[in-house]
């Protein structure tokens, strides 16, 4: 029987491995700096936190989960996202004190949606994230813009590698006014599909980000038009603050996301790089006003992002940007007799407390292969030891670069690795 991995899935190993070290590293050095603390969630959960913390009406619930019942008939659902089970955590053990606040989390881990697999979307991938909770401020919402931007800088994107889309859902009587303005609008285009059609008495905003009907809503009023003044205050400065930064963005009425909790500022980074076509939106966020009282929580607001870490490589692989470094070895021992691959294991317990990457063959290769494979691991130096070598205390240290071959007695064994 052949076992294949489930479809929209990914068995990464060897550099792949490597490259996906190398980012979490970079997130968390970052993160670090921002002083964010990281946060760790089961990845699944009860599928009731998701249909209220995500929305009922989402794709997101509606289409992408993974829901099973356990053994005892609990309805539970792999996570398709990083909110809810962050703000379940935070609620649950009660993270959220006033001396905590501003509460900056942050996560990386494996993500489930039920999706059609393209390249830069699959069914499970890794996202890392942010949530921040405490008072509403345009700095606070600009900082975790900045920090978006500063970690896709840090992965090797230049400025404009990227372009930020902005908006600000307005809410109260502005929203009510909007919303009825919309629906009006709406219902007399001809021919939306079956998700905005539904979606006008469900969730109209929704109908905004639609991928299918973009071209049939290029007349209906948008929220510009609508917003208080204190909305366009508060999207002014946070614009000016970016501006300060040096971060340019493009105020997109329209830009609504997929998912229903979001209230006030929402953003997307973006690659202008086209390889990745229909799947260029690296990272989506905004704020939440209601989301962690809605879960149980304080009345607190709070505001997070996503960013999907399988669409960051493949872009990065795009502009030939890597991130980890070529794997390589200090040394590779070859043991000529059965005695010297004994000595070779004690020797080689030395060189790796001495912190030196080290290695040896116990696949009793040939000389000739032992020295393909030495170089195959892209070791700096082979290290020879035979019957001889053992009598006179020495071993035999082959500088593989310069190919320069040295006698050296086991005090020096060290010194002359470093300096190779
Ligand atoms: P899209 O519109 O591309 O479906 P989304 O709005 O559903 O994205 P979010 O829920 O905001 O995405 O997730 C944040 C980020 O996670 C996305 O910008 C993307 O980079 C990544 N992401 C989302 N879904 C997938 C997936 N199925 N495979 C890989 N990455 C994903
Ligand atoms: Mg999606």
């Amino acid at each position: 029987m052949n076992f294949k991995k489930p479809r929209g899935t990914e068995d990464l190993f060897g550099n792949k491995v490597n490259e996906y070290v190398a980012i979490s590293t970079i997130i968390r050095d970052v993160m670090s700096k921002y002083n964010f603390d990281e946060i760790m969630t089961p990845v699944f959960e009860s599928t009731d936190l998701f249909k209220r913390g995500v929305g009922d009406t989402t794709d997101i619930v509606q289409k992408e989960m993974y829901v099973f019942e356990d053994r005892k008939n609990r309805s539970m659902a792999l996570r398709p996202e990083g909110t809810a089970p962050v703000i379940r955590a935070v609620v649950e053990n009660k993270l959220a004190q006033p001396e905590n606040l501003p509460l900056k989390l942050f996560y990386i881990g494996k993500y489930y949606r039920y999706e059609r697999p393209q390249i830069g979307r699959n069914r499970e991938f890794n996202q890392c994230g942010v949530e921040v909770f405490g008072k509403k401020s345009p700095e606070a919402d600009s900082e975790i813009i900045t920090l978006a931007i500063s970690l896709l800088r840090n992965m090797g994107f230049q400025t404009n590698d990227l372009s930020v889309e902005l908006n600000y859902l307005i809410s109260g009587v502005s929203k009510t006014k909007y919303v009825s303005e919309l629906k009006n609008s709406l219902k007399k285009i001809k021919d939306l599909c079956d998700d905005c059609s539904s979606r006008i008495e469900t969730n109209v905003l929704r109908v905004l980000d639609c991928k299918v009907d973009q071209d049939k809503l290029k007349n209906v009023p948008t929220m510009n038009d609508f917003m208080s003044e204190d909305d366009k205050t508060w999207l002014n400065s946070l614009v000016k603050i970016l501006g300060l930064i040096d971060i340019s963005v493009n105020l997109n009425p329209r830009l609504v996301r997929g998912l229903d909790y979001y209230t006030g500022m929402v953003f997307e980074i973006k690659s202008t790089d086209k390889t990745l076509a229909s799947q260029s939106t690296l990272c989506g966020g905004g704020r939440y006003d209601n989301l962690l009282k809605q879960l149980g929580g304080p009345d607190i607001s709070g505001l997070g992002f996503g960013m999907g870490i399988e669409r960051i490589l493949l872009d990065l692989e795009a502009k030939k940007i890597q991130l980890a470094s070529e794997k390589a070895l200090d040394a590779y021992i070859v043991g000529l007799t059965p005695k010297a691959k004994q000595f070779s294991t004690m020797l080689l317990m030395m060189l790796r407390s001495e912190g030196l990457i080290a290695d040896f063959d116990y696949q009793d290769r040939n000389m000739k292969s032992v020295f393909k494979q030495s170089e195959r691991l892209n070791s700096k130096n082979v290290i020879i030891i035979g019957e001889s070598e053992l009598k006179e205390n020495v071993v035999v240290i082959k500088n593989q670069q310069t190919k320069k071959e040295t006698k050296v007695s086991y005090g020096d064994i060290i010194k002359t690795i470093r300096g190779n």
